[in-house]
């Protein structure tokens, strides 16, 4: 690579470039640097989570690692799990922080997310030069390889400007990033806009491979508010041209080929270098219960929520397979009256439940309300509320029969691979589409979007955990089966990983390093 040509055109604009550097840069020679890997992840609890069992994962293949946090979430991290002792296994991996710009106690979950995108862009993307160049002088030495999160398109300019390669991960579903880089077709078909009162189970035929079931009603919530002019729809329109953009040398996705090929093939027809190297989660546990070197950490959680562990002991006295897991992850919040019918629902059903209930933000949008007697009785009888769960290990558990989810994409993934039937009830994004899919494509769950009603909520429940249990376990232990395989030995996601790590270790003998 001519590094030179590259700090002509940038020249001046590295901020903590000296005189001296500059002379440095232009007798510079190349060769050979240690990968060190910089992976900024998008600062939201589902990204972190995902992009650093990545992190992990890489720092186990001899790859070194800086792990990009944002102030806010690294002080979460640090206050909610044993960040420090996890990371005194990996020699090689440093946490470095910067800021989002915002105020420390400006909200960032709920819909509040659009400002830290905006934030990002504007305030952290300056530092975030600074901070690279100055790895070129201080240790562990130049960076020579940069993995963010597709949607921080900044990065992939500074990549550009100060020679960097780069990789792009997503984590959030890929058939959603398909629907993403489908919108401007839709737009001019005419199949986009519409209005949330139009016709929702009007097939949509022009994304393809999915026009035998894609209705309105799976797209992005954004789609029906029938403004094509709104931030959110030109955010994720604009991920189309993310994915055609060849300054990036590939995309990783938190997904394994046998769950999502037929999309996948859509995806390589624009972006030809993916890696597709999920479920992240059992990869990482996999990797670390067959290293010999490393020892098996007792929790591995990135949670941003003090984790309330009860929940396992209550788990290990109810039967195999009898309760279901209930949780509307990080973001989303429900109504005074959707937490009514979903508790009543729940109640009624009579089956076990354990339900996370987020208390900060809280996930209900009004104010607490008063819970009727009755409910809290049942409750006591058959279920178990906590603020925050270690979800993996829930799901994981041998007492978990099913799961009533907002289909994040975290979740979903975590549930297929555990092989755990889904009840989903989608709240925004990618979540419509994966609810879609979990019914229809991967069989192995009831979509329940766009009604909160106590009787279907009750239906569907039973329906999962008694009516359908056996077909809908049989097709989820497939599932899982299949995901397991993907991950050992000459399994896709194992094949795909070596060869991202192949890449990124090719990648840094083209950066080079000054003499
Ligand atoms: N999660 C958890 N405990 C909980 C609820 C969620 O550890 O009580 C984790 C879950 O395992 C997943 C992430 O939080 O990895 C949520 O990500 P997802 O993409 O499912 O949803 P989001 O929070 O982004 O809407």
């Amino acid at each position: 690579m001519n590094y030179e040509g590259i700090n002509n055109e940038s020249e001046g604009k590295h901020m903590s470039k000296t005189p001296e550097k500059k002379s440095k840069i232009a007798t510079m020679a190349e060769g050979e640097l240690h990968p060190h890997v910089l992976i900024f992840p998008l600062p939201l609890q589902g990204p972190v989570n995902a992009t650093f069992k990545l992190a992990e994962l890489l720092s186990l293949s001899g790859i070194s690692v800086t792990f990009l946090l944002t102030d806010h979430i690294h002080g979460r991290l640090n206050r909610h799990t044993n960040l420090q002792s996890r990371l005194r296994q990996y020699p090689g991996f440093r946490i470095k922080t910067i800021s989002d710009g915002l105020p420390a106690d400006h909200p960032r979950e709920g819909n509040r997310y659009m400002e830290l995108f905006d934030s990002l862009k504007a305030k952290t993307r300056p530092l975030f030069k600074e901070m690279l160049c100055a790895y070129e002088d201080s240790p562990p030495g130049p960076v020579t390889c940069i993995i963010s999160d597709g949607i921080l398109d900044f990065t992939g300019d500074v990549a550009d400007e100060v020679g960097v390669p780069i990789f792009f991960i997503r984590t959030y579903s890929p058939t959603c990033l398909w629907i993403f880089f489908c919108l401007p077709k839709l737009v001019q078909s005419g199949e986009l806009p519409f209005h949330g009162d139009d016709d929702l189970d009007e097939a949509v035929k022009g994304v393809p491979g999915m026009e035998t079931f894609l209705r309105r009603r799976d797209l992005p919530e954004f789609c029906r508010s029938g403004d094509i002019t709104d931030p959110k729809f030109k955010l994720y329109a604009a991920e189309g041209k993310g994915l055609l953009n060849s300054r990036s040398r590939g995309l990783i996705l938190n997904t394994f080929e046998e769950l999502d090929g037929s999309i996948l093939a859509e995806i390589r027809n624009v972006c030809p270098n993916l890696y597709t190297v999920g479920p992240l989660h059992a990869a990482l546990r996999t990797k670390l219960k067959s290293s010999e070197t490393t020892p098996f950490p007792s929790s591995s959680s990135n949670s941003l929520w003090p984790e309330d562990r009860s929940c396992l002991a209550w788990l290990d006295k109810q039967p195999r397979k009898s309760v279901i897991y209930v949780s509307f992850g990080s973001i989303a919040t429900l109504t005074k009256h959707q937490l009514m019918e979903f508790w009543h629902g729940l109640v009624n059903s009579e089956q076990r439940f354990l339900w996370v209930f987020r208390r900060e933000p809280l996930a209900v949008k009004d104010s607490p309300t008063e819970i009727p007697a009755d409910l809290e009785e049942s409750t006591k009888e058959r279920g178990f509320i906590v603020g925050w769960a270690p979800q993996e290990e829930v799901l994981a558990h041998p007492a978990m029969g099913g799961f009533v989810t907002h289909c994040g994409w975290n979740s979903t993934i975590e549930s297929v691979s555990e092989g755990v039937p889904m009840v989903s009830w989608p709240y925004f994004l990618d979540q419509q589409v994966n609810s879609r899919f979990v019914e229809a494509v991967y069989n192995v769950g009831l979509d329940m979007k766009d009604t909160c009603d106590r009787v279907i909520i009750e239906k569907m429940v039973r329906d999962l955990m008694v009516e359908k249990k056996d077909e809908l376990l049989q097709r989820a232990e497939e599932m899982a089966g299949m995901a397991r395989r993907s991950l050992v030995e000459g399994g896709s996601s194992f094949c795909n990983f070596q060869r991202l790590v192949n890449d990124i270790k090719k990648s840094s003998s083209s950066r080079v390093h000054y003499p």
